[in-house]
């Protein structure tokens, strides 16, 4: 690991967790466009932003994701409320 990875590398369930919901092809687009990538590319990644944002990062929540954080807020809470 060089020191351009991420800050979350060693904690984010898309790069850790290998039955993460995203195919192997995505995920190395992802790893090579965000979390290996510089600095300015990974501080962009919705995943980061989100964790910054509410200290967690539901799994739904991919790296190019259009979703602002008030959204993800909102379509967390209906998946907790459909369980
Ligand atoms: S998915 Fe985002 S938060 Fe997770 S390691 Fe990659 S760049 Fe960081």
């Amino acid at each position: 690991m060089t020191e351009s990875y991420c800050t979350n590398y060693q904690s984010c369930r898309l790069v850790q967790v290998s039955d993460f919901p995203v195919s192997v092809t995505e995920k190395e687009k992802y790893l090579r466009a965000f979390c290996e990538a510089e600095k300015s590319a990974w501080k962009q990644c919705k995943r980061y932003i989100t964790k910054c944002s509410l200290g967690f990062c539901p799994d739904f929540v991919l790296p190019d994701i259009p979703l602002t954080i008030s959204e993800i807020i909102d379509k967390f809470d209906e998946e907790e409320f459909d369980k």
